[in-house]
Order: C-alpha cells, then structure tokens, then sequence
C-alpha cells in the first residue's frame, strides 16, 4: 500500500526518504509540496508502537509538564478568562492538569490510553461525546502520534476557543534522515508539521497561529495581544520559578490549601 495523499491538505504527497524504525521496520516518509506536512507509511500496526502509553525513554515528560505549566500561565493570564473551563488533551498522568489546578485553573485531563496518576478526580471521560466548550484546550506532544491529526485537530477545535499545543517543528537546513524527533526507537512519531503545514491548518478551522518557531503553538479564534510566550524565554521561566519559589515558602500554607479550596470547590 502506498500513500499518496496529504492527510492535512490532500495534495498529492512525494517519497522524501526512508528510515529503519523499531530495528526492524523499514518507513517510508512522504512529504507534501503543498503544506510541507511529513507523514510516515506504516509498515507495522501502531500499537506495536505502544506498550507503555507512555514510553520509558521519555525522560523529559516531568520537565516539559513543568515549563508548560507557567508558560500556559503567563498566556491564560494575559489573553483568557481565567474563571473559564479548560481541559488536557490527552492528558496521560494528569500532571499538567494537577500543576494547572495548583495555579487555580479549573482544568480537567481526557486520555482514552493512559491511567491517571495526578488528578484521578478531574477527569473529562465524556469529552468526545459531550457538549461541552472550552476556553482553551492543550496537547502536549500530541499531534505528532495522530494517525488522523485533521479530524483530532478538527474536534479539538469544535470544542475550544484556543489550543495550546507543543510539537517540534520541522527543521530547515537539516538532514530530515537524523532528524531525533523521528523517535525511531520508540515508533510512536508518525506524522511531522512545519509553520506552513499549521498556517493552512489555522486557516481552515478558523484559527490565528502563533509560534515560538520551535515547538510551542497556539491556535485561537481571537486575536492575541500579549506575545510574551513568543519570546524562547526558558530563562524567564526559571526566574519566575524561582522567584515562586521564595514567594511560595513564605505563604506555603496560604497557598495550599487554596488549592484544596479551589479542587473541593469543583468536585462537588
Ligand atoms: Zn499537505
């Protein structure tokens, strides 16, 4: 079976090149002129891929959690109400959600694959059938394991203002073949975006798209003013953290029960 058609815009996809995956496996990846959307031809069925819905090389699942957790702060806080609903898209252990709920967001996590570890109590189970609107939604290293990203994409957007999502972008000036986003190891990477490939994508479910360029994205049906995520600021990232972190000590107690107040509030 050959592929032939972009899964994002439809054209007509060309043989870019080809990569061994899971060490036996031999995948061939297209890329669309159109869109510059990547798509790999999967020679094995993707749950061969899964054995741990989250996989044990995954290293820096805590750490992505963490800086997305006050990055989404500083963009929620600026462009959004705060006082609204918001969920995590496949949300696999409830991490982000827990950290958001710390920070006083009513955020609850959806994941059909993954048990969750940190917010057992907020979970949105319905969220496919359910009616329910969001002021925004996130995905964190989503996208890329989609085998149908536009008709996900295309729910999380009937059901959002906004989505904040992270995937790596693919690079230019780069031999795409040692591309380490690829994931040959672990197989789960199957599908690769450019700021084209999302530009298009925007424009068809009616979004604007920021970017940070890398991996950070953001699609909203409002225009947003503050940027400030634009900016690769890891640096001011951790100085907020660690000025929260002095803040925090002083008002430790203050601070969490808050968070109790804020969870037992919404569960019941
Ligand atoms: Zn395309």
């Amino acid at each position: 079976m050959s592929l032939t058609n972009c899964k994002i815009c439809k054209s007509k996809t060309i043989f870019k090149f080809e990569k061994m995956v899971l060490k036996k496996y031999l995948v061939r990846y297209y890329c669309c002129p159109k869109c510059d959307f990547i798509q790999a031809e999967l020679p094995y069925p993707l749950e061969e891929a899964y054995a741990d819905a989250i996989v044990e090389k995954d290293t820096g699942v805590l750490f992505r959690n963490i800086l997305l957790a006050e990055k989404a702060d500083l963009i929620l806080k600026k462009n959004f109400n705060c006082r609204a609903k918001f969920l995590d898209f496949a949300g696999g252990y409830g991490v982000l959600t827990r950290l958001m709920r710390d920070k006083g967001y009513n955020f609850k996590s959806y994941d059909r694959f993954c048990k969750n570890l940190f917010s057992q109590q907020f979970l949105a189970n319905d969220f496919i059938d359910s009616n329910e609107k969001y002021e925004l939604i996130t995905a964190l290293e989503i996208f890329e394991h989609l085998e149908n990203p536009l008709a996900t994409i295309g729910l999380l957007a009937q059901k959002a203002k906004a989505i904040l999502f992270t995937t790596e972008l693919i690079p230019e000036n780069q031999d795409l073949k040692n591309w380490h986003y690829l994931s040959t190891d672990t197989g789960q990477h199957i599908v690769f975006y450019s700021s084209k490939t999302f530009e298009y994508l925007a424009q068809q479910l009616g979004f604007y798209y920021y970017t940070d360029q890398v991996s950070l994205h953001l699609f909203s049906k409002a225009k947003i003013k503050n940027l400030i995520f634009l900016k690769n600021n890891n640096k001011l990232i951790k100085a907020i953290q660690f000025l929260k972190l002095g803040i925090n000590f002083v008002r430790f107690l203050p601070k969490a029960q808050f968070a109790i107040n804020a969870d037992s509030k919404l569960s019941e």
